[in-house]
């Protein structure tokens, strides 16, 4: 398999979505808004320097013209909003900007000659076992301003600036840097540009030895784990609004089918009657939890006024019984640690912890066991079903 940073960033940002996309292959046509302008607006600026090249300048009309006619040409039903407060308008409009403003920006180019457009480059990497992955990226532009010095060029039209902090934790253009530096061994020096086109700002870094050799070593490690792993779990997020296989995600696929009328099935409908009945009757319940807190208390009262513990009714007798329970600080308590240290020193932990097994699954699966106990426990133990129904309120 071939690895990639957006590949690694899928995986990191949900598994399921790594596999679903990279391993079943799946192909949706969808497409979010941003993602279409931004490659619209990529392919702007790459024809601007393919034509700089031939020798021909484009002025701010022509390249107003070139990203409207592939705006017009491109833009199709599957390309879908998640900020519906926006209409497709404005998204051109606003890539329109970027492009008009790197223009102004930048006219009339003759910062460097670009080297490499769009240029797709292999990355062969080694993980700390000498295991190779091989990454591949498509660099947006590199430039040679003087001998020996190269500039890896990525547009963004990302709505956000990031924090210094962020940039320097880029695993993208580091990679790139790798493959440039392999690729020109006169490199002297590589600096990484990155254009923030919605903001017409650029961010430079220059990365040493050290730096691109520890993030070779991380996406080597990464890949590794990819390629071994067996579980691809859904990782629910913001960002699953923007996910073009919702309607093959467990999470998602019912909300999907439910916001999009041509593509409901039979049992659509079913799932959202189902949902409002819980609902419904969770409200019940609610409210049946608060009468009977009150009425708990009233009895509670009764008995003790009149000393009476058993209660007649109709049909059933009530009966209520009297216990004392220590109270147990809450966690976090410095109480409560004093409890459990003191219980654990003398050696009377065992008789009063309960084994609770979402904290037994994490132990086992954080490896906060050693091999030997974990192999122990998983043999004592079976694994069943279990599930949680909660409401979200919108
Ligand atoms: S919808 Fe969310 S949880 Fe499901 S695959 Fe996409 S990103 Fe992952």
């Amino acid at each position: 398999m071939f690895f990639s940073h957006s590949r690694l960033e899928t995986y990191e940002n949900c598994p399921h979505k790594f596999k679903l996309q990279y391993i079943d292959r799946i192909k949706t046509g969808r497409k979010g808004i941003e993602a279409f302008t931004g490659s619209l607006v990529h392919e702007s600026l790459e024809q601007l320097y393919r034509d700089l090249r031939m020798g021909h300048c484009l002025d701010a009309k022509e390249i107003e013209t070139h990203y409207r006619a592939s705006w017009r040409e491109s833009f199709t039903n599957e390309v879908f909003i998640v900020r519906n407060q926006y209409s497709p308008d404005d998204y051109q409009e606003m890539g329109l900007k970027c492009l008009l403003d790197y223009h102004q920006h930048y006219y009339p180019f003759n910062q460097a000659v670009p080297i490499w457009l769009e240029q797709r480059v292999e990355i062969p990497l080694l993980n700390a076992e000498g295991r190779q992955f091989n990454f591949i990226g498509i660099i947006d532009r590199l430039d040679s301003p003087e001998d020996g010095r190269y500039e890896i060029h990525d547009y963004k039209t990302s709505m956000a600036l990031p924090s210094e902090e962020k940039l320097k934790a880029d695993r993208q253009l580091t990679l790139y840097q790798l493959a440039v530096e392999r690729s020109f061994p006169d490199a002297r020096g590589v600096e990484l540009v990155w254009h923030y086109l919605v903001f017409d700002r650029e961010r430079r870094l220059r990365r040493d030895s050290d730096a691109v050799e520890k993030v070779a070593m991380d996406a080597a490690a990464l890949a590794c784990e990819i390629e071994s792993a067996r579980d691809f779990p859904e990782k629910e997020s913001e960002l699953c609004e923007w996910c073009e296989l919702q309607e093959h995600c467990c999470k998602r696929k019912h909300l999907y089918m439910v916001a999009q009328p041509a593509k409901r099935e039979l049992g659509t409908e079913h799932g959202t009657e189902l949902a409002n009945r819980y609902q419904e009757w969770m409200d019940s319940k609610r409210e049946a939890d608060e009468h009977l807190k009150d009425l708990r208390k009233e009895i509670l009262d009764y008995s003790a006024y009149y000393e009476a513990d058993n209660l007649q009714g109709n049909s059933c007798v009530l009966k209520i019984s009297h216990d004392r329970l220590p109270k147990i600080p809450r966690k976090g308590d410095a109480a409560r640690e004093e409890l459990e240290r003191l219980l654990h020193e003398r050696g009377a932990w065992e008789e009063v912890s309960v084994l609770n097994p979402r904290k037994l699954r994490s132990a086992l699966s954080d490896k906060e066991m050693n091999d030997d106990l974990c192999e122990g426990v998983r043999s004592l133990i079976d694994w069943e079903d279990s599930a949680t129904l909660r409401i979200y309120r919108r």
